[in-house]
């Protein structure tokens, strides 16, 4: 059997996948079983922040497994406590929780609210967490349910209770909701990157932030897809000039291996005691490995080349020729097509360079240190199949 033949046979079909076979590559750069050539502007979703085994990245990783691969969380370890303490110093957060995912991370950051507003007040009368309408914040049963899109509360119910939806862009909404539910968090992603990459407002993220600060509310920021040096910044709330209470993240951090982060600001730091909450491959010393040279990478420099990547993109695609318009921040791009995104998605792919789609747009997610020359190649490509 052929790999797709076993995949159709063996595997749960949950995915609607690209007609590619990944082999093997080397940067920014894949190839197919047959050895064709692709420029991957897609990276596994944000993950290979670096592009496929990076040098640097692959070194700190085998060296790590030459050394021990897993303890548990009964021990204690080097990469996990640097790791930490690093991202602690680069953030101001104050306690850092692993975990394996995303929607992991997610779960760590509504425990934590839940427990904080429990021990506060002593019940669970402000238990209720507001998300945004066309958010995304996982696959489990309560990410589910935290995310605020009525197509993923079907047929899975009963989903966790204690989510409400306002609005992005309608400070009023958030407000109102706020005082008809007991909540303690208001949760977001700065840019809705499932739901077709958009950037939430200045303006609006100051309103979410005095409305929190007036009814005590903690802020949760979802970076699981915006954090580590993707938008350009460090994490993306750095573009809004405040501190999030809590603060999750995954995709990127650990470069291509599972990793996720729950960052607790001072508020919550000490809201998580032992046996409250845990996982067993969380800070796995691999992963946390891979990721502490990940973080230690994205400097002023790193960054800054990510802003001007970010802006030759843009600069090429904004009124181009089927383009409607574009949006999003450093390397975490959207592009509104006149012509079915899908059908440039595939056009792109048989021409050699992977793209995905958000929603109905094209969404490009490339290496943070993608080689011009190669990011000139793919866009020509991607201009000429938006235009057609
Ligand atoms: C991908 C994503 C998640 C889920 O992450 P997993 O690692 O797939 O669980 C959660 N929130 C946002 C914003 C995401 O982009």
């Amino acid at each position: 059997m052929t790999v797709k033949e076993l995949d159709a046979a063996c595997v749960a079909h949950t995915y609607s996948r690209f007609p590619v076979e990944i082999v093997r590559g080397k940067g920014s750069l894949v190839y197919d079983e047959t050895g064709k050539e692709y420029i991957d502007l897609g990276t596994g979703i944000a993950a290979n922040v670096f592009g496929v085994s990076d040098g640097e990245w692959v070194e700190a990783v085998t060296r790590q497994l030459r050394q021990v691969q897993h303890t548990s969380n009964l021990y204690y370890h080097r990469p996990g406590a640097e790791l930490a303490g690093l991202l602690c110093e680069k953030t101001g957060m104050k306690k850092v929780f692993f975990c394996n995912s995303g929607a992991e991370a997610n779960e760590c950051a509504i425990k934590t609210a839940r427990r904080w507003a429990f021990r506060k007040y002593g019940d669970e009368s402000h238990s209720t967490i507001v998300t945004l309408k066309n958010s995304f914040h996982g696959r489990t049963i309560t990410t589910l349910a935290a995310t605020g899109q009525d197509g993923f509360h079907t047929e899975f119910g009963p989903f966790t209770p204690g989510f409400v939806y306002a609005e992005a862009e309608k400070p009023e909404q958030l407000e109102q909701l706020v005082r008809e539910n007991g909540c303690c968090a208001v949760m977001m992603e700065l840019i809705q990157g499932e739901s077709g990459v958009t950037v939430l407002s200045r303006e609006y993220v100051d309103a979410v932030i005095r409305i929190a600060e007036a009814n005590d509310l903690l802020v949760i920021v979802d970076e699981v897809q915006t954090g580590n040096g993707r938008t350009g910044k460090l994490y993306a709330w750095m573009h809004y000039g405040f501190t999030p209470d809590v603060a999750t993240t995954a995709k990127g951090l650990g470069g291509g291996l599972p990793i996720g982060a729950c960052l607790l600001g001072e508020k919550v730091q000490d809201v998580l005691t032992p046996g409250s909450h845990g996982s067993t491959f969380g800070a796995n010393p691999a992963c946390c490995a891979g990721a502490l040279s990940v973080i230690r990478r994205l400097d002023e420099e790193l960054l800054t080349g990510v802003e001007q990547r970010g802006a030759f993109v843009r600069g090429q695609l904004e009124g181009a020729p089927g383009v409607k318009s574009v949006s999003g921040m450093g390397l975490m791009i959207g592009v509104e097509t006149v012509r079915p995104a899908a059908e440039v998605a595939a056009a792109c792919i048989d021409r050699g360079v992977l793209v995905l789609t958000a929603k109905s747009k094209v969404r490009l997610l490339p290496a943070l240190n993608i080689p011009t020359q190669l990011l000139e190649k793919a866009v020509d490509v991607l201009k000429e199949e938006l235009a057609k």
